[in-house]
């Protein structure tokens, strides 16, 4: 089973299912006719108890059996049934396959085509369900003996146990040992290098020969292997492929990854969403999901990963990862679209996203702030080294929790997981009393229990204070000397819904908005429009229309209105923008902006100047990659520029009388 990567996005991430199953195992061997677009699969089943059919892709002709197999009918339109006994059965099955992969593109969270599977001379893919036999309750071990053409080299699951020259073509063997539910299997003219990392093989197959790019993904590759060792526990593969694709890919499997060649090129894939595929490898890949109980896997790497490398990088950075989901959740989590996490089974929009992903990161990361880091991990660790390829659920890791924290959280558990929504938290007052500070606390309902982290600003420093706030309102009393301000939950540390005054506008508020209304006139705005919204009937309106509350994206407004539009700090002189410290001349770039929409206090909307008509439409394609910034550039030539503007004041702070201190 493939993991999609997180930042570039196929939404086909789907966690892997598996009970304890039955497990099948293939001995194969293939052979391919590149001009012919032909595969021939000779495949030896071992079928053990409990499977009683296997299935097989439609695009496969079966032509031969050691034992009569009629089809008994269709499952589905792509697949055929076939009645087996346990025992083994050899399968000898053909295919040709073609299919187009130059329309091949990304998108942030609407699924594109998916190529399933093609024989050609570009490359060989096969990753359609079905293309070996199989049975949708079981899992299956692999040993493939695959026949190339001089020059390409395969690569799949498992360990590549021999590769030989035979004659006018290269026989590989690979042995994928550990249960998964199906494999990919690529084969193109490959560049390979090869690593080792204390006796795990770590390959390069890129397309080019290209040392600068082998040389970063090696040496990340051995960072992370090493980092996830000492993290969880050691790497269950003999091996770890980072494999170039030829068409747009962002694949995590067991084992390997598979990145289209942008992809792999993209400066900061190599620290961020490649590492989030090597700790699939942990998480997902070699401790299934049980799903029925929720999908608790992205949550748990994003932790791993994504997270934990802003964690390495400051305090700061973790804090403002932090405060992203939480601004995530804010823009795109409605009550309409809200859902618990034990029904989260795999993102497929910007809500799902924020609460599979952000919500779940930070329910580990709440659990690891009551019982500390030590103990967290030494949870982690078990549950992974006790569930060695079998359904891991989140029950169990409350249960770790709970054992190697020393305390019973099933209220974190339950509040967590079995509830939509997130507290509102409020600072109804503070104040100075001798050498403490006085303060109430509020939440609107429903309640929740949350252990609040208050700052005390002092004279003398800061201090943090954990209070527990299980009532709609609490007064608390805390010691502080000197006290002159007191802070909320100033870093996130709760998963909680922000004030609209802690959210600065941002394009994530309004990518999030389900019906935007766009001002933008002619052809060229009125196919922007359509690609922003991925359909025939955007609502396009005009200035003097009502929005009636919904986010506007306003293309290319009048000089005089898009004076109205901007913030009071960002100044215009003709096409001169002047934005914190930038000089921006509009008729070289295209700039695009959140902010608060004049007419509806409360709103983001959204503005878009593009220097010629001819760009306007791509834009609607590439400011999805920015949601979480307040404005982007992009000149005529090199990379964007992006920012943030200033964060508001919050109404979790209050300045305080140092009136104690003397
Ligand atoms: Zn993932």
């Amino acid at each position: 089973m493939k993991h999609a990567m997180t930042i570039i996005l196929l939404a086909t991430a789907s966690a892997v299912l598996a009970a304890d199953k039955p497990v099948i195992h293939h001995d194969v061997e293939l052979w391919f006719d590149l001009g012919l677009h032909h595969v021939r699969i000779l495949d030896t089943v071992t079928v053990p108890a409990g499977v009683d059919s296997l299935r097989l892709n439609e695009a496969f002709v079966l032509i031969g059996s050691d034992t009569p197999m009629p089809q008994v009918g269709s499952v589905s339109e792509s697949l055929r049934t076939f009645p087996v006994a346990p025992g083994k059965v050899q399968l000898d099955y053909q295919a040709a396959l073609f299919e187009s992969t130059e329309d091949i593109t990304f998108s942030r969270e609407n699924v594109g085509r998916e190529i399933q599977a093609t024989v050609s001379n570009e490359g060989i893919y096969l990753a359609a369900e079905g293309w070996l036999v199989f049975h949708e309750d079981a899992m299956a071990t692999h040993r493939l003996t695959v026949h190339t053409p001089l020059g390409w080299e395969p690569m799949t699951q498992g360990r590549r146990q021999s590769r030989e020259v035979i004659g006018e073509e290269l026989v590989t063997v690979w042995d994928a040992t550990k249960p998964a539910d199906g494999l990919i299997l690529i084969a193109n003219a490959y560049h390979v290098t090869e690593r080792d990392f204390d006796g795990i093989t770590s390959y390069t197959y890129f397309l080019e020969d290209d040392p600068k790019l082998v040389e970063t993904y090696q040496e990340r590759t051995g960072v992370y292997l090493e980092m996830y060792r000492d993290m969880i526990g050691p790497y269950p593969y003999a091996k770890f492929a980072t494999v170039e694709n030829w068409f747009p890919t962002g694949y995590g499997m067991p084992s390997w990854t598979l990145l289209g060649g942008t992809v792999l090129r993209l400066p900061f894939i190599p620290f961020t969403s490649f590492g989030h595929e090597i700790a699939h490898n942990w998480w997902g890949n070699s401790s299934f999901v049980d799903v029925e109980g929720g999908n608790w896997c992205e949550g748990l790497t994003v932790y791993c990963a994504d997270y934990h490398y802003k964690s390495l990088e400051s305090d700061a950075a973790a804090a403002e990862y932090r405060k992203n989901l939480l601004k995530d959740f804010a823009a795109y989590v409605t009550s309409e679209r809200d859902m618990t996490l034990r029904e989260f089974k795999s993102r497929h929009s910007g809500a799902t996203r924020a609460i599979g992903y952000g919500k779940s990161m930070m329910v580990f990361h709440m659990v690891e702030r009551a019982i500390g880091r030590d103990a967290f991990l030494k949870a982690i660790q078990d549950v992974w080294s006790s569930h060695p390829f079998t359904q891991v659920s989140w029950d169990d890791f409350f249960l770790a929790f709970s054992e190697f924290g020393g305390q019973d959280l099933g209220w974190m558990r339950d509040q967590w997981l079995e509830r939509t929504g997130a507290p509102v938290l409020r600072l109804e007052s503070a104040v100075t009393v001798d050498d403490r500070v006085n303060f109430v606390l509020t939440q609107d309902e429903p309640l929740w229990t949350v252990d609040v982290p208050v700052l005390v600003e002092t004279l003398a420093g800061t201090e943090e204070h954990v209070v527990r706030l299980d009532a709609a309102r609490a007064e608390y009393l805390v010691e502080a000397q000197g006290a002159v301000a007191i802070h909320v939950d100033p870093d996130d540390h709760v998963f909680r819904r922000l004030h609209p005054e802690e959210i600065e506008p941002t394009l994530s508020q309004v990518l999030g908005e389900e019906a935007p209304r766009f001002v933008a006139a002619g052809a060229p705005g009125r196919e922007f429009s359509e690609r922003w919204t991925e359909s025939d009937n955007p609502i396009m309106v005009t200035m003097e229309d009502d929005p009636e509350a919904h986010a506007r994206i306003v293309v290319n407004p009048s000089q005089l209105e898009l004076k109205r539009w901007l913030p009071s700090d960002i100044q215009l002189a003709g096409t001169l923008l002047f934005l914190q410290g930038l000089r921006i001349d509009l008729k070289l770039n295209d700039v695009v902006m959140a902010v608060t929409d004049p007419d509806q206090p409360g709103v983001t909307s959204l503005l878009v100047l593009s220097r010629s008509d001819v760009g306007l439409p791509g834009l609607a394609d590439r400011v999805s990659h920015y949601g979480k910034y307040s404005w982007l550039i992009f000149p005529a030539k090199g990379r964007p520029q992006r920012g943030n503007w200033p964060a508001v004041d919050s109404p979790l702070s209050l300045t305080l009388d140092p009136g104690g201190w003397k």
